[in-house]
C-alpha cells in the first residue's frame, strides 16, 4: 500500500453513538472491545432503551419525535461537547448522510466516523453522482441525467433510451419519486406525477431517466478507504429480495458470481469511491443483469444495515475498521489479504404484521429470546444483532426493525439450513413480527434455487402471503 503524507487525524478515547436500536448496541460493542468509553444519546421514548442501558453514559436529546431528538444536529453536537466525546459514530439513517452535520462536527473539532462532507454531497444528488461515475469509468444504466429538464426533451430522451424506462427524482431516496413508464403514451402523466411527488418529498423536481431493467439483481459492493490513499473492496452482497424497494433478506457472497466479475465489480466500486475522495465504509450499489452486465445505481456513504453478512464471510469487524480509519490509521488489510470463507445470510426481523399489509406493530415484548443450545445451533455461526430485550416496549416512533438474524455456513445450502433453524429458535412474544414471512421466504424453493431478482417477492406473492 502506498503512504502519502496527510495531516494526522486526532485520536479519541470517548465515542458518542448518535443512533438507537440495534445499530447503536452493535457499534458500542466494538467500541467497548477497543477500550473506548461509550456515550449513548436518547429521546424521551428511549430513556430506558437497551442502547442507553449498555452505554457508559447517556445524554438526553429531547422529545420522542426524531426531528426533535436524533435528527437534531445542535443537540447531538452539544451532547458530545458536554461529555467530552472526541468522535461520533452516526450508525445508519438519522444524521449518517447529513453533510451539514459533518460540517458542524468539523467546526466543533469532533471526529466524524465517516466520509468527508464533500463525499456525502457528491453522492447525495443522483444526477450529479452519475456524471462523476461516468467520469471514473463506472458503468451506468443507459439513460439521461442532464441539466436540461424541458418536458419535451425528457420525452424525446425516453424514446431514445427505449421503453420501459424508469423516471427517478434526482434528489430522491427511499423509493420516492420513482415510476416505471411502459410507453410514450404514458410518459407525460408519469412525469407530472413524479415531479409532484419529488417536490413534496425533497423540494426539488429534477428528474433522471433510466432504462428499466426487467429482471435485475441488486448486488452491492462493500468498499473501505483510509486517509492515506488506500482503498479496498470487501466483496459483494446480494440484496435482491426486497419488498417495495426495502431489503428483507440479504446474503454474501452473491450466488453465481465468477471471480472475474467479482473483481471487475469490486474494482469499479473502489474507483467510484476514489473519484469522490471517499474515506471510511461505503457501499456501491449495482444492478446486475442476467447477462452479467452491471450498472451503478448509487453509493451509500455510511455503514449499511446488512454489513454483518460481509463480516461473517471475511472475518473482519467493519466497525473496528471504521474506528481505526477515523483515528487516522491505515486500513488493517490490503486487497490480496482479504478472502471469502463460506456463506452468510441476514434476515431482518420487523415489528410488523404481514397479515395487515405489513402495518408496523407496537407493544411490550413479553419474551425476546433465542435458544441456541436447544436448537443445537453453534453460537459461532449465529448472531442476533438486536436493540431490544424481554420487557422492552416497542413504540411507533421509529423504524420497526427489532433485530437482525445473521448466520454463517460452509456453503449456501448449509447457511440456509442454519438460517431456518435459527428463525425457528427465535422466541418473540407480545409484539407481532414478520418472522413467519421470513420463514416462508427462507424455505421457498425458488429462493433455495437462487432464482433471484428484485421482483422475487412480487412474483411469488401467491406462495409467500
Ligand atoms: P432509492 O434511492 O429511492 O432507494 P434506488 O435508485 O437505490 O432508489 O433504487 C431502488 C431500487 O429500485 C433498486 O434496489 C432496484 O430494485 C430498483 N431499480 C432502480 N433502478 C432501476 C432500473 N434502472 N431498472 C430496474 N430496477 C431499478
Amino acid at each position: 500500500m502506498s503512504l502519502s503524507p496527510v495531516s494526522p487525524r486526532p485520536t479519541f478515547d470517548t465515542l458518542l453513538v448518535a443512533n438507537r436500536g440495534e445499530i447503536a448496541c452493535r457499534v458500542m460493542r466494538t467500541a467497548r472491545a477497543m477500550g473506548l468509553r461509550t456515550i449513548a444519546v436518547y429521546s424521551d421514548a428511549d430513556a430506558n432503551a437497551r442502547h442507553v442501558r449498555e452505554a457508559d453514559e447517556a445524554v438526553r436529546l429531547g422529545p420522542a419525535a426524531a426531528r426533535e431528538s436524533y435528527l437534531k444536529v445542535e443537540a447531538v453536537v452539544e451532547a458530545a461537547l458536554r461529555v467530552g466525546a472526541g468522535a461520533i459514530h452516526p450508525g445508519y439513517g438519522f444524521l449518517s448522510e447529513n453533510g451539514a452535520f459533518v460540517e458542524a462536527l468539523d467546526e466543533a473539532g469532533i471526529t466524524f466516523v465517516g466520509p468527508p462532507a464533500s463525499a456525502i454531497a457528491a453522492m447525495g444528488d443522483k444526477s450529479a453522482a452519475k456524471a462523476r461515475m461516468a467520469n471514473a469509468g463506472v458503468p451506468l444504466v443507459p439513460g439521461y441525467h442532464g441539466d436540461d429538464q424541458d418536458d419535451a426533451l425528457l420525452r424525446a430522451e425516453a424514446g431514445k433510451i427505449g421503453y420501459p424506462v424508469l423516471l427517478k427524482a434526482s434528489a430522491g431516496g427511499g423509493g420516492k419519486g420513482m415510476r416505471v413508464v411502459e410507453s410514450d403514451a404514458g410518459f407525460q402523466a408519469a412525469l407530472d406525477g413524479c415531479r409532484r411527488e419529488s417536490r413534496a418529498a425533497f423540494g426539488d423536481d429534477r428528474m433522471l431517466i433510466e432504462k428499466y431493467l426487467t429482471q435485475p439483481r441488486h448486488v452491492e459492493v462493500q468498499v473501505f478507504c483510509d486517509t492515506h490513499g488506500n482503498g479496498v473492496y470487501l466483496f459483494e452482497r446480494d440484496c435482491s429480495v426486497q419488498r417495495r424497494h426495502q431489503k428483507v433478506l440479504e446474503e454474501a457472497p452473491a450466488p453465481g458470481m465468477t471471480d472475474a466479475l467479482r473483481r471487475e465489480m469490486g474494482e469499479a466500486a473502489v474507483r467510484a469511491a476514489k473519484e469522490i475522495g471517499y474515506v471510511g465504509a461505503g457501499t456501491v450499489e449495482f444492478l446486475l443483469d442476467a447477462d452479467g452486465s452491471f450498472f451503478f445505481m448509487e453509493m451509500n456513504t455510511r455503514l449499511q444495515v446488512e454489513h454483518p453478512v460481509t463480516e461473517m464471510i471475511t472475518g473482519q469487524d467493519l466497525v473496528e475498521w471504521q474506528l481505526r480509519v477515523a483515528m487516522g490509521e491505515p486500513l488493517p488489510l490490503a486487497q490480496h489479504e482479504l478472502t471469502i470463507t463460506g456463506h452468510s445470510f441476514e434476515a431482518r426481523l420487523y415489528a410488523e404484521d404481514p397479515e395487515q399489509d405489513f402495518l408496523p406493530a407496537t407493544g411490550t415484548l413479553t419474551r425476546f429470546a433465542m435458544d441456541l443450545e436447544g436448537a443445537c445451533l453453534d453460537p459461532a455461526k449465529v448472531r442476533l444483532d438486536s436493540g431490544v430485550e424481554t420487557g422492552d416496549v416497542v413504540s411507533m416512533h421509529y423504524d420497526p426493525m427489532l433485530a437482525k438474524l445473521i448466520v454463517h455456513g460452509g456453503d449456501r445450502v448449509q447457511a440456509l439450513a442454519t438460517l431456518n433453524r435459527a428463525l425457528a429458535a427465535l422466541d418473540v412474544q407480545g409484539v407481532v413480527t414478520n418472522r413467519a414471512f421470513l420463514q416462508r421466504l427462507a424455505t421457498h424453493p425458488a429462493f433455495k434455487a437462487c432464482e433471484l431478482d428484485t421482483r422475487f417477492i412480487e412474483r411469488h406473492e401467491d406462495t409467500l402471503f
